[in-house]
This record gives C-alpha cells, structure tokens and sequence, in this order.
C-alpha cells in the first residue's frame, strides 16, 4: 500500500472502530484503519458473530475462535501459579464484538476525578454530551441525561425475558430492603441501588462498532478497512510520526500518514509504543529498541478482579434466560466509592446450580505489561498482580456478607436456596477461584505530566507529534463500573480533537 493517508487508525476495537468511523466523516481525510483480525465486509457473514455473547454462557468469556490468547499466570505466586484467563477480541470491532454488552457509564464522580487529575475537558459535564451523541437509548430517548439519535442502541431487558434467578434476586433486594433504580446510567444511581443492566444490544445483535459505526463509515470512499494487518511499529523521526510499519498479505510494508490513532487495546498498545522507541528507556535499551520518548509506559495496569459463588436452588430458579439482567451496586464508602458489585446468573439447569459473580470496583494499579522482545508475533507479558492489596479479600468478605443476607430473604428461601461455600478458610476460596471481569485498564495512562501519564488530556503522547493513543490503555486510573462504553466516548473524543486542530 503506496498511498499516503491522512491518518492510519491501528485497531478497529470500541476506541479505534469509533475513531476511524467519525474521522471518514469529513470528506477531505483519508483514513486508513488497520486491524490485526479478520474483517467481515460481508452483512451475511456477521450474523452468527453478533450474537456470540459471553452472555449465553456463564462459562464462556469472549469468542475463543477470535482472542488473542491473553493470560496472567500469576508472577507474584498468590494462586499457586493458576493462570486466569484475559479474552481480548482479534476481528474488526475488536473486544466490542466479544463482550457482553452491559452498556453502563463510568460515574460521574470517577470522571470528575480524572479532572481534578489535570485532565482538563474529562470531567461528567463536559462528556455527558458524547455519551449522549453515541447511544440511542430506547428506554429514555433524546433527554438531558440520554441521547436518541447515535449508533449504539441501548436498551433494558423485561422482567418477563430475565433468567428466573434475577426476578429472585430482585424480589430478595426489595425484600432486604435495598432501593431499585430504573436507570443506572443516571449519576444518582450509580452505587447503592439494584436495577437492570443496560445492554447495547439491538433485536439480538450486539452493538459492537464492526456492525454500528463501521457499518455505518464502510461505504465511504475515503475510509480503507485493511483486516489482516499486524502493525510491528510506528516510525517516528525527530520527534514526529513519519508512518506505520505493518505485515499484511503481501508481506512487511510501510505506509506514511500525517497523524496516527493507536487503538490497539489495554495490552497491545503498549506493546506497539515499546517496538516504536516509546517507554522507559532503561528497559527499551535492555531489548536494543532505541528510545525517542521516555515514558512510563506499561505502568498501572488495573482490573476488577472478580470471584463466583455459588448456589444450588429448585432447578425452575437456574433456567436459562437473560443471564446479566440485574446487578446491585454496593453503597459509597470512602471517597464516594462503592467497594465491589454483584449480579446472579444461571449456572447448570440440569443440577439447580445458580451463582453471584462478584467484582471488586477497583484494583491496585501496580500491573504492567512488558514486551519480551521486538518482535510483533510475541504477545506481550501481561501481570495483573491481583491481590496485590490485602484488602482485596476483606472487600470479597463483605459483598459475601450481602450475599448471605439476601439468601436469607423470602425470595430465595422460597426456592430452597443454599450456598456451597460457607465461608471457611476464605481467602483460599478466593485465590483458587479469582477471575478477571474484563475491566482492564492503564497501561498508557492520561495526564498532564510525562512523569506519570503517556498522553496528554488531548490523548496525543508527550513528546512525539501526531501520535495520539485511543482506548482503555489512557485511563488515568479504574472506573468503578464497566468500560465498554468509555472506550467508545475516547474514540469519539480522539476525532473531536483531531478535527479541532486540523
Ligand atoms: C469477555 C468480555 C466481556 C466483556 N463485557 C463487557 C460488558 O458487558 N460491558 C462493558 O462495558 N465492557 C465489557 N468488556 C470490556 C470492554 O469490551 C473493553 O473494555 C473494550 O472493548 C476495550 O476497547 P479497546 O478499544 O480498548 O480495545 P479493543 O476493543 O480490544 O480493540 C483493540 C483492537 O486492536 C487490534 N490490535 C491489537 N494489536 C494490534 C496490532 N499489533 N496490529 C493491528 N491491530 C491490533 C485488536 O485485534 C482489536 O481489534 C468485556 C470484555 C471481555 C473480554
């Protein structure tokens, strides 16, 4: 590919799918968008991958037949070396097409923090616009919270469609006397309350940007879609972005632009900023990678680290239906934040067994992700470091505590409930069943000084013009809640900066 293009998007997940989309809207830009995984051009062919949902399963995380094969094997040794397992999407639209669809917004206070972090324009006022302009929320419509008119369609399932064990869990949280929430994307109920998730997901096709915004951008005559495309490196020369350097079908090639939007998602990203010369330059100069930014890249990785429970009940109560339909959302403690969140799902029909998923709303950022060598075939060492924090366990204590308590509700004795665990010997219980919730974030966090962040509030990177960073690596720290749709406001937010500077 002997073009120039006005920009190279690299990634076409929830940030880079959003981003390659609202850049081709302006007629004059050519856009380039290069996505390791398969592209599905086809409409027929998407249907099957739409619906392939880590929701019709409890026991499934992602689309196996696209991950990229991600997995923490426990450096610190506080699991016996049992490795969990991280799904990262390999297609175009990338994780947004294996995940399972609870549309929720960060709150307001997490966004309101990255502010007061410098992050100037990042605060809940000043996003509420985008997280409007890209929903259109079936339940609230155009309203001042909600928008009507985006690509991403948003909806809440009906009690009448949930697995039976959520119209339990709901019936035992009214019953303990814990207050439902019609809407959880309002910043009122954003801990605290029980209510239905919201879910992108439209007449049962996942709202992932493959089928939303790139559906919507792949007509355009200025937008190339490459899948395929495995970037090895951005060049870079005297502080500036030259071009992209990538293997496709035809072999190695490089390709120029004028700017470039690295999309490449929580683990791949800093791996293509380290090949690049974009890292801490003791450890670059360890893999003979010449330094053109010294930056803490791969520093504070964060998750939510998450752990079942289980239950076994009359069968009728583990029937398969809508299995993430309800979730409570622990009250605010300290600084306003909720310790951890649960929801029930469905466990096996044939056995009665129905479950709690638990995750802890925020993780000690002391992961990293490393490259092993330059080579862009080698997946990068990722190291969750979870439980790091001694107060991860007592966290899981308490939300068991709540657990305990709405089983002791009327509605779950009516259906002869009972726990397997019984809380002895509980961190032990913990370390061998640990999971990640697929939250993960950090990496090339966002701030103002280059001392603790790789981009600036404008998400381009410090020191190297034209490289901008765009999805779940530049959180400046964990949002209590999930992050799909932030991924999808940081596209959003890449192309409004783009087209204000050129
Ligand atoms: C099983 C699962 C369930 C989840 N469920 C939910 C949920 O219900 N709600 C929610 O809010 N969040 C959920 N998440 C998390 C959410 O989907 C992610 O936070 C989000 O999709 C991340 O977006 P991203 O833009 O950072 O990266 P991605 O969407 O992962 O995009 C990165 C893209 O870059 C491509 N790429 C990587 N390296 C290269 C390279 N070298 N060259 C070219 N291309 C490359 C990848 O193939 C991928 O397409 C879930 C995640 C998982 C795994």
């Amino acid at each position: 590919m002997n073009a120039h293009f006005d920009t190279i998007v690299i990634g076409a997940g929830s940030g880079g799918g959003v981003a390659a989309s609202r850049l081709s809207e302006d007629p004059g830009r050519s856009i380039l968008l290069l996505e390791a995984g398969v592209d599905f051009p086809h409409e027929a062919d998407m249907l099957p991958l739409v619906a392939v949902s880590s929701e019709h399963t409890w026991r499934v995380s992602g689309a196996p037949e696209f991950d990229w094969g991600f997995f923490d094997f426990d450096r610190a040794g506080r699991r016996n070396g049992r490795p969990i397992r991280l799904p990262r999407g390999r297609l175009v639209g990338g994780t947004s097409m294996v995940n399972s669809t609870i549309a929720v917004r960060p709150a307001a206070s997490d966004l309101d923090r990255w502010a007061s972090l410098g992050n100037a324009g990042w605060d809940y006022l000043s996003l509420l616009p985008l997280f409007r302009r890209i929903e259109t929320d079936r339940d609230f419509g155009d309203s001042a919270l909600h928008g009507g008119e985006g690509p991403i369609v948003i909806n809440r399932y009906r009690r009448e469609s949930w697995a039976p064990v959520n119209g339990v869990f709901a019936d035992a949280c009214d019953e303990a006397g814990l207050i439902w929430s019609d809407d959880l994307n309002n910043p009122d109920s954003d801990a605290g309350v029980v209510g239905a998730m919201p879910h992108n997901r439209f007449k049962e096709a996942k709202q992932g940007t493959l089928n939303t915004y790139l559906r919507i951008a792949r007509g355009r005559k200025n937008l190339t879609i490459q899948g395929g495309a495995l970037v090895d490196r951005i060049l870079i020369s005297g502080g500036r972005i030259k071009g992209v350097r990538w293997a496709g079908p035809e072999g190695s090639v490089e390709t120029t632009a004028d700017r470039i939007v690295l999309a490449a998602g929580v683990y791949n990203t800093p791996a293509v900023l380290m090949r690049s010369g974009i890292g801490e330059a003791a450890r670059l100069a360890d893999l003979g990678v010449k330094t053109h930014a010294d930056l803490p890249v791969g520093r504070g990785l964060t998750d939510h680290p998450g752990c079942p429970f289980f239950f076994s009940a009359d069968s009728g109560n583990a029937l398969t239906g809508r299995l993430f339909a309800t979730i409570l959302r622990d009250a605010a403690r300290e600084e306003g934040k909720p310790w951890w969140q649960l929801h029930p799902f469905p466990a096996d029909e044939e056995e009665g067994l129905s479950g709690f998923f638990v995750f802890l709303c925020s993780q000690q950022a002391s992961g990293t992700v490393a490259i092993r060598d330059a080579d862009p075939r080698s997946l990068p060492i990722v190291d969750h470091d979870y439980l790091a924090d001694p107060s991860d366990i007592a966290r899981f204590r308490d939300a068991f505590e709540m657990i305990r308590r709405l089983v002791a509700q009327p509605a779950f004795r009516r259906v002869n409930a009972r726990l397997l665990h019984d809380g002895a010997d509980f961190e032990s219980y913990v370390k061998a069943t640990l999971a990640s919730a697929h939250h993960q974030n950090g990496g090339c966090r966002m701030s103002p000084d280059p001392k603790l962040g790789v981009v600036g509030p404008d998400l381009e990177v410090h020191g190297v013009d034209g490289l901008y960073v765009a999805d779940s690596s530049v959180f400046p720290d964990n949002i209590v809640h999930n992050t799909n749709l932030t991924c999808y406001v940081i596209g959003e937010k890449v192309a409004d900066h783009i087209r204000r500077r050129s």
